[in-house]
């Protein structure tokens, strides 16, 4: 009996790389029982629900998942499904690591991960209109929420990474300077947390529009970085533009009821059902989940294979500018394991 773990494959290009990361993962000798369940289109298609209450029920009972790229479908009526997951297993701190695997890349030798609050801030969807004479729309309004519990927990789990992972420093990336309340408090909670950690991890702080520019100037100066949800939302792209790109970039969603582990990318409908899409970035969410489950050499097998395959450009798919299928280059991977 090997570990529960709900499978997603999505919608789209999902499915082929899901396979091939299923593929990879249980050529490392890795014992997981994999629970196949529908999300996305393909369970509207099915159910007429982009997130059944199966497969909620399925997280549920394995606190685990590996997801494909999900189609939203827009509309009246269907629930966002990176919404509902995020609130029924409070999946709060989103962990995207990034470093260089593509040689010959604007930098070399770049090891970062961002931890980005994924459950406060300006996401929470309190909105509304203001009507101002007969202007029903004259002003709007997006209400940010930071709580002390909420910003305590985040940068708490930043350390605990940093030291899990024998990383350094911690970078706490704010706009306190204008936002004094709401980035106040997140950077005020963010100092007495690091005192904590004093003489074990590092800590800095970064004006969030500073840190923009200095991850490109000098982005090998990083490590580590906790912001708020918006923050984390662009700088964790801008963050994999600097690796190359999101055909290698992976995402974990974790709570302490639950993690869901994920490729950064969406579903790819100009390559869908050719064969030709990348698996890499949900490879290496497939490495992270190894990582949660304790099986880190596993996982690091995993990532040097892939690193080979990918250094050695003969068996690499398109977007790493060759010419090999999904399958090809999921086999050259299992050949190197
Ligand atoms: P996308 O990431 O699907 O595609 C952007 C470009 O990158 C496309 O040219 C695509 O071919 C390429 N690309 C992406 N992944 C690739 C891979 N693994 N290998 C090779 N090339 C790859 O973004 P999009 O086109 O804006 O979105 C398409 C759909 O995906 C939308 O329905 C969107 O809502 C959804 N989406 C889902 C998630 C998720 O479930 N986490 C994330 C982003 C977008």
């Amino acid at each position: 009996m090997g570990v529960p773990v709900t499978l997603i494959p999505g919608d789209g290009i999902g499915p082929s790389i899901a396979d091939a990361t299923v593929r990879i993962l249980e050529a490392t000798g890795v014992a997981i029982e994999w629970d196949r369940q529908l999300a996305g289109m393909a369970a509207v298609e099915k159910y007429a629900d982009p997130m059944p209450d199966a497969t909620l029920a399925s997280i549920k009972r394995t606190h685990l998942a590996l997801k494909g790229p999900l189609e939203t479908p827009i509309g009246e009526g269907f629930r966002s499904v990176n919404v509902a997951l995020r609130k029924t297993f409070d999946l709060y701190a989103n962990v995207r690591p990034a470093y260089s695997i593509v040689a010959g890349g604007r930098y070399e030798n770049l090891d970062l991960v961002l931890i980005r609050e994924n459950t406060e801030g300006l996401y929470i969807g309190i909105e509304h209109y203001i009507k101002i004479g007969d202007d029903p729309r004259a002003a709007a309004e997006s209400m940010a929420v930071i709580t002390r519990a909420g910003s305590e927990r985040i940068v708490r789990y930043a350390f605990e990474y940093a030291v899990r992972h024998n990383r350094k420093k911690v970078t706490l990336v704010h706009k306190a300077n204008i936002l004094k309340f709401s980035q106040g408090l997140f950077l005020d909670v963010g100092r007495g947390i690091a005192k904590e950690y004093d003489g074990r991890i590092q800590f800095e702080e970064r004006i969030v529009d500073a840190m923009a520019m200095n991850l490109v100037l000098h982005p090998e100066k990083f490590d580590v970085i906790v912001t708020t949800n918006l923050f984390g939302d662009i700088l964790s792209d801008q963050i994999s533009g600097l690796v190359g790109g999101l055909g290698l970039a992976p995402g974990g969603n974790i709570g302490k009821h639950g993690a869901i582990f994920e490729a950064v990318h969406g579903t790819a409908p100009d390559i869908a059902g050719k064969g030709i899409a990348n698996p890499g970035a949900l490879i290496l969410a497939g490495c992270m989940m190894l990582d949660h489950l304790g099986e880190q050499s596993k996982a690091a097998r995993v990532r040097r294979a892939l690193e080979t395959v990918i250094r050695e450009r003969k068996t690499v798919t398109r977007d790493l500018g060759g010419t090999a299928s999904t399958d090809q280059f999921t086999d050259a991977i299992i050949a190197k394991l």
